[in-house]
């Protein structure tokens, strides 16, 4: 991959605007991420039919080592995905093997990793959680090639992000950069607010914030009075998944709100972190599902083909 083709874009989203809106312009907007998913997956299916046409067809591998029905899910949307999109997607199910020996299968994974990185067919990899008892993502994503880390879980390509080298961001934080910047969120020398320190989305997230020149607060389980700490963002990410934890007395009037959680609701539906009365005090709220979400995805296959095109 090259430094050209990542640097600006990849880290730090598109500005669709010439001009950056502020929160109180914004007011009583939905944050939707349907039409920007769509204009992403439009040019990523052009992109992946150009490589294939140059016999490059892209291709995405996922490994899967736990039985977890929100991850079939998401493995199963991200197959159909790939395929309209025109990429290549192939599953390693090591979840049987996981199920018979646990321990064994840590090291299943490591090997699974390692040959597909060493595999030129194979252009993404993504490595999905949970992951089996007493694994850690940061330690097996070691395994993954970089330049093939399309959902950035390598240390090396989250140390990459931090010091402002090119990388693939994880998906779901580049996604709320650009979900924010397609909808012209002015982000330099603005107080935001992250709610989340994981490494594959809070501290990503606040990252790419932070490389914006927002000035960046990260919140955890710890924060104490955190109401008092997210209502003074003017640009607040809720990313703890807990199924409305901002309400409205989270967030202060005119604030650009994210959600990034996605929490399964007894009837099968999903929610977010943020109260749906938030919408009553916000400028702008992204929605849960319909926000985030949709542009995680099509950001993950952009990766896949940005990838392809540089491998040699
Ligand atoms: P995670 O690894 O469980 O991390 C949750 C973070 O939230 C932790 O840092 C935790 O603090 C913090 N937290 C939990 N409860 C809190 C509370 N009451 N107050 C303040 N902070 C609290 O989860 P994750 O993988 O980052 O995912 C976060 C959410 O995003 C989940 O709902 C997940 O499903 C969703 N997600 C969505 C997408 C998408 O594409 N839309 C993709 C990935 C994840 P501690 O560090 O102190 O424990």
């Amino acid at each position: 991959m090259s430094a050209r083709e990542l640097s600006g874009r990849q880290l730090s989203g598109r500005q669709l605007s010439g001009r950056q809106l502020s929160g109180r312009e914004l007011s009583g907007r939905e944050l939707s991420g349907r039409e920007l998913a769509a204009e992403i997956r439009a040019a990523t299916a052009a992109r992946a039919a150009g490589l294939t046409a140059a016999g490059r067809p892209p291709r995405l591998a996922v490994v899967t080592a736990t039985a977890d029905e929100a991850s079939a899910w998401y493995v199963r949307q991200l197959a159909r995905a790939a395929a309209r999109a025109g990429i290549g997607c192939d599953v390693t199910d090591l979840v049987p093997a996981a199920a018979d020996d646990p321990a064994s299968a840590v090291a299943g994974i490591r090997a699974a990793l390692t040959a597909l990185s060493g595999d030129p067919a194979v252009h993404g990899i993504l490595l999905q959680t949970p992951l089996p008892g007493g694994a850690v993502l940061a330690d097996l994503a070691g395994a993954i090639d970089p330049g093939k880390d399309v959902d950035g879980a390598n240390p090396v390509s989250l140390g990459r992000l931090l010091t402002g080298q090119p990388a693939f961001a994880p998906a779901t934080a580049a996604a709320v950069l650009a979900l924010l910047d397609h909808h012209g969120v002015a982000l330099s020398g603005r107080r935001a607010v992250v709610v989340g320190r994981s490494a594959v989305v809070g501290k990503p997230v606040a990252q790419l914030l932070l490389a914006r020149d927002a000035t960046v607060t990260v919140c955890h389980s710890r924060t104490v009075d955190l109401a008092s700490v997210t209502s003074s963002a003017e640009v607040l990410v809720a990313a703890a998944g807990r199924a409305g934890l901002i309400g409205p007395s989270y967030v202060a009037p005119g604030a650009v709100v994210v959600d990034v959680g996605t929490n399964a609701m007894a009837d099968g539906g999903m929610t977010g972190d943020v109260d749906p009365a938030v919408a009553t005090v916000a400028g702008a709220l992204s929605p849960v599902p319909g926000g985030v979400g949709p542009v995680t995805t099509a950001l993950l296959l952009r990766h896949v083909v940005q990838a392809a095109g540089s491998a040699g």
